[in-house]
């Protein structure tokens, strides 16, 4: 087992490494952020797994990142003493993709530099980065509470295959020592480092600390100077980021943190940092994504926060904190009201997960109608990518039906294209006189809807009618019966009590064009005997000729189908 191992890529590492290395050539700076977070996780995960073995700490309890570089050899070194990786951890994490998604995902990339750059970002870009600069990468490493004989040495030039080796390595954590190409030796250097490090890494908790340099003068001065220790100096503010004041924290700053916490290569759309104190205490920082991630509608897909208990950090992916239609929110929680030892199971049982769950949820929902309200094209853009998730809200979560309501977005038959613009606040906003409902129309697509015959007498009224086109429309609907107290009504339901404003002599010409159809209708009837429940003569259409109209209570065309399809 000492012997060296030479070890295969799994092949999807091996698409994923071609990939990354030329769409984000151009942002190659990058993979020290990716290192350093790497380095930020392993001290978190040290520390709260110490909460419960002390040992660990192997008398070092000093949690730092240290950044080195040596310009002869063309190397640049990341160290840290966090909880390193035994060799089991190291063949799983730096040889395969965890990621059940990944060959999804990676059937989604197009080819297309641009785009797929985006895409890969979404799927968190991570250590093979280091590739990007590197033509060969060291990895040195030990698991914390594991005898120093129990290091490994992982190294790889990125071309399908790594060696695996055991080694001696007395201190706990991990070393990554980057070898770097020809022509990016300009990273062997402090001023750049010490950069980067204050660019993307400011945020990170744990001290980023790297040599101090020599200053000018000195060095030149004598010949019997006395070669002092090295010294350290922290270049990172090394406070969480979220312990902050929101008013000393720069929009850069916010969105570095963000790429840190979801993996994300993008900048968010929006977030929004509180700070609570009370009976409930906590600290938030609540992200909104600029696109959905190719996994939105895998519901097995890892979602939640980061939650941290007294700025402990104790585990990703919490998914308790959040209803499922809001899963598309990054973020971070940090709480007093949870113990040290929380654990997944006791997180489904504590009462003070279920105040937090709904204190998030609130502040979500006022972060988007907010956006929604003085940002409207930023809000046109969430809404394209996260509308149809929260298209399941009014059915999860009853309590906060109304705010949901004000979220949503539609198309209607006053509004300018296909665009969904109409919120239900505008719609009643503008209704008739005399108007008592919210009238919409389902059809598989945008044209279909707004050809739809039931629309004609709506039209000739006047009156606005939504278009609803998504697939979930019509089982949301079936959710939600009113919007501040004005019901809903899908113009091809029933009877559309819209005669109010009708006439006596309308009434009167209806009575006598029904009794002269009499006959029309009874012939019609017995023809379509097996098809339609009835026939009837209607004041709903002024060109078309007959339409297709359902019981009150029936299912719905759209849901018909889905019923179908899924075979009952
Ligand atoms: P991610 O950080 O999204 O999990 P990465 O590709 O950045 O993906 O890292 C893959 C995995 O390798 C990490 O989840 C972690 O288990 C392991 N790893 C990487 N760097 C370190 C490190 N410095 N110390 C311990 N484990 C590490
Ligand atoms: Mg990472």
């Amino acid at each position: 087992e000492t012997q060296k191992e030479t070890r295969g890529f799994q092949t999807e590492v091996k698409q994923l490494l071609n990939l990354m290395i030329h769409s984000l050539y151009s942002n190659k700076e990058i993979f020290l952020r990716e290192l350093i977070s790497n380095a930020s996780d392993a001290s978190e995960k040290l520390r709260y797994e110490a909460l419960s073995n002390g040992d660990l700490y192997e008398n070092d309890g000093d949690l730092k990142i240290h950044v080195s570089f040596d310009e002869a050899a063309k190397t640049v070194t990341i160290e840290d003493n966090g909880i390193g990786m035994s060799r089991d951890n190291v063949i799983e994490h730096l040889g395969t993709i965890a990621n059940s998604g990944t060959a999804n995902f990676l059937n989604q990339l197009s080819g297309d530099q641009a785009k797929d750059s985006q895409l890969i970002g979404q799927f968190g870009v991570g250590f093979y980065s280091a590739f990007i600069v590197a033509k060969k990468v060291d990895v040195f490493t030990r698991r914390a509470g594991q005898p120093s004989t129990e290091g490994v040495h992982w190294s790889s030039e990125g071309e399908g295959e790594f060696t695996i080796e055991s080694i001696d390595k007395p201190s706990r954590g991990t070393k990554i020592v980057l070898h770097l190409k020809e022509g990016e030796e300009e990273f062997a250097n402090g001023a750049r480092l010490r950069n980067l490090v204050r660019k993307y890494s400011d945020h990170i908790a744990l001290p980023v600390v790297m040599q101090k340099e020599a200053p000018l003068g000195e060095e030149q001065d004598g010949e019997e100077k006395t070669v002092a220790e090295p010294e350290d100096e922290t270049v990172n503010s090394a406070t969480a980021l979220w312990t902050r004041n929101k008013a000393d924290v720069t929009d850069e700053e916010y969105a570095e943190f963000y790429k840190h916490i979801s993996h994300d290569y993008n900048t968010p759309l929006t977030w929004a940092h509180n700070r609570v104190e009370g009976n409930l205490e906590y600290t938030s920082l609540l992200y909104v994504p600029e696109h959905a991630p190719y996994d939105l509608w895998n519901r097995e897909a890892p979602r939640g926060l980061k939650l941290y208990v007294q700025r402990v950090f104790i585990m990703d992916q919490a998914d308790q904190f959040l209803p499922l239609y809001l899963r598309f929110i990054k973020g971070v929680v940090d709480t007093n009201n949870l113990s040290l030892n929380v654990s997944r199971e006791i997180l489904q049982k504590d009462p003070n997960v279920d105040k937090l769950r709904t204190a998030l949820t609130k502040r979500v929902l006022d972060m988007l109608a907010k956006m929604g309200k003085n940002e409207p094209e930023k809000y046109a853009e969430f809404w394209s990518q996260f509308g149809g998730v929260l298209k399941e809200g009014p059915a999860e979560d009853y309590t906060n039906r109304e705010k949901i309501l004000k979220l949503l977005r539609f198309a209607s038959t006053q509004s300018e294209g296909k665009e969904p613009t109409v919120s239900l606040e505008d719609y009643v906003g503008r209704m008739q006189e005399g108007q008592k409902k919210i009238y919409y129309v389902t059809a598989e697509n945008y044209n279909t809807a707004k050809n739809s015959p039931h629309l004609e007498i709506f039209r000739k009224k006047g009156i606005e009618v939504l278009l609803l086109t998504e697939r979930i429309d019509e089982w949301m609907m079936s959710h939600i019966f009113d919007f501040e107290g004005t019901s809903f009504q899908d113009v091809a339901k029933g009877e559309l009590e819209l005669d109010d404003a009708a006439s006596e002599e309308d009434k009167k010409a209806q009575e006598e064009a029904a009794k002269k159809s009499e006959g029309l209708i009874e012939r019609l009837k017995e023809r379509l005997t097996e098809k339609v429940s009835d026939v009837r003569v209607t004041t709903r259409l002024t060109e078309s000729p007959a339409c297709l109209v359902l019981n009150a209570y029936d299912m719905g065309a759209q849901m018909r189908q889905i019923m179908q399809a899924a075979g009952q």
